[in-house]
């Protein structure tokens, strides 16, 4: 058993959120303890934005993501804003530019981001454990509903009376002793990218705990093609083009009609239609474009793209200057030669010219390239993907501290939440912001208690 005296905050997960979080709380005085199964901190941080790390967006606001509780990240977002971290960036001397939309990237490497997170929680008096896993968690007896405890302690074939709760703290049975805490943080990310430690340990404690958690599946994903569809465009990977694209329902009732209860019910966030690049690849599709439609995207269903994004295309159909060209020539005027031909081969045009076609292929030719619909095969899965979608359900949880309304002194932060930003410094900006909330509440409720007569 862990001697040591109950931490004021012990953060499972030093990942983003968790990191900045634990720092912020320490530097308000808090004694906080992080913990990491992982070997290696930040590695999530270090290889995001392809080593540049896109670590917030100068438009980040609630319509950048999907969430079934768009008000919650409103109430959380506008409490810690991109001009806050941009500041703190500032501060460390961190040289950045801003790419696209208002997409800020370091100049140099992403590791100044883990360092800068380092530094803070230093500043903070902040201790970081790792590699050091957790097996139990026994919520204090005045926090709510311990029934989770009783099954964990039977799993690992533990004493329940060893263990039994009666302290008042949190307890975390780890695979180096007991850890007790007033308050608890669960920062333990999503899904994505299994090999440098992401894991589903926070969303199965809420789930034990009694929470709702929404079914999760992988967002920010490039998607495959049926070899069918990808015939004839094999040839095409590496090249990129910028296009109008759509997926999902725009049926706003359907999200409300989910019952996100059933573990396998998949959620709808609505319709996404973005105008970015798309990159062809060997198993299908990527790009920007296509891993923010991605998110939206369910099993089963089509995406739309527009190959003319917003070219003005009229002069271009024009029959007076441009009747005589073949089919693959007319449309290399919009788009890279070899897709050209790829199209035209594939509608079985490339040898027509334009002027001799009648009116039902000149339409096959204009559908096809406003409104190409394709059925992808699935996502390149977690592996693969950026972001998680779904997550511990965020009517679970007070906006203003990130506490667990079922469980006092428990508190989520950042992708283990139903909280998922589109592409574009997003999601690193909520995991700031839900951290930083998070770290504010922490220290008042560590005021008040300390406060409370003994
Ligand atoms: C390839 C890639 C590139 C990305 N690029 C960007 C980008 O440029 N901009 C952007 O905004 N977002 C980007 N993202 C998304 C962003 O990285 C995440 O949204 C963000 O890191 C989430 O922060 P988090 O703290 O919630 O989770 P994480 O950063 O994933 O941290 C979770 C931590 O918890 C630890 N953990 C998990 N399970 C346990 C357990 N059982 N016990 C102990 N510890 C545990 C993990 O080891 C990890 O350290 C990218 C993601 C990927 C995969």
């Amino acid at each position: 058993m862990n001697q040591c005296a109950p931490w004021d905050v012990v953060v499972v997960g030093a990942g983003a959120a968790g990191l900045f979080c634990a720092g912020v709380a320490g530097q308000r005085g808090l004694r906080v303890l992080v913990i990491d199964h992982a070997s290696v901190l930040g590695e999530k941080i270090r290889i995001s934005g392809g080593g540049r790390c896109n670590f917030t967006n100068l438009h980040t606001n609630p319509t950048h993501f999907l969430c079934k509780n768009p008000g919650f990240v409103d109430d959380v977002l506008h409490r810690y804003s991109p001009s806050h971290f941009i500041a703190l960036v500032k501060k460390y001397g961190i040289a950045f530019h801003e790419k696209h939309r208002g997409q800020l990237f370091c100049n140099e490497s992403s590791k100044a981001i883990v360092e800068m997170l380092m530094a803070e929680c230093h500043k903070g008096g902040v201790i970081i454990q790792h590699p050091l896993s957790v097996q139990a968690v026994r919520a204090p007896h005045d926090a709510g509903v311990a029934s989770f405890i009783e099954k964990e302690l039977k799993h690992h074939n533990l004493d329940s009376n060893q263990a039994a709760n009666e302290s008042g703290f949190w307890v975390l049975q780890t695979s180096n002793g007991f850890i007790q805490a007033h308050q608890l943080v669960v920062a333990t990310g999503g899904l994505p990218v299994p090999a440098i430690g992401a894991s589903a340990w926070g969303l199965e404690l809420a789930r034990q705990l009694g929470f709702a958690v929404t079914s999760v599946q992988p967002g920010l994903v490039p998607l495959a093609l049926d070899p069918k569809d990808q015939q004839g465009l094999e040839s095409l990977a590496g090249l990129s083009m910028l296009v109008k694209i759509t997926a999902g329902q725009a049926d706003a009732d359907r999200l409300k009609r989910t019952d996100l209860s059933e573990a396998n019910t998949k959620i709808s966030y609505g319709q996404g239609i973005f105008t970015e690049d798309l990159l062809f690849t060997h198993k299908g599709l990527s790009g920007p474009a296509v891993l923010q439609v991605s998110s939206y995207w369910q099993a089963g269903e089509s995406i739309s793209i527009n190959w003319l994004a917003s070219q003005d295309t009229g002069a271009r159909f024009d029959e007076s200057r441009h009747g005589g060209k073949r089919v693959d020539n007319l449309l290399a005027q919009f788009m890279p030669q070899r897709l050209a031909q790829a199209f035209s081969d594939r509608l079985g045009l490339s040898e027509r010219r334009w002027a001799e076609l009648g009116k039902k292929d000149r339409a096959r030719v204009t559908d096809y390239l406003t409104n190409w619909q394709v059925k992808p095969a699935g996502t390149l899965g977690w592996k693969k993907a950026e972001v998680m979608l779904g997550g511990v359900d965020t009517y679970e949880i007070n906006p203003q501290t990130m506490m667990a309304k079922r469980y006092r002194g428990l508190y989520f932060v950042g992708e283990c939440l139903d909280v998922t930003g589109h592409l574009g410094g997003h999601n690193f900006q909520w995991a700031w912001a839900s951290g930083f909330v998070c770290a504010q509440a922490l220290k008042a409720a560590e005021t008040s208690r300390s406060s409370e007569p003994h």
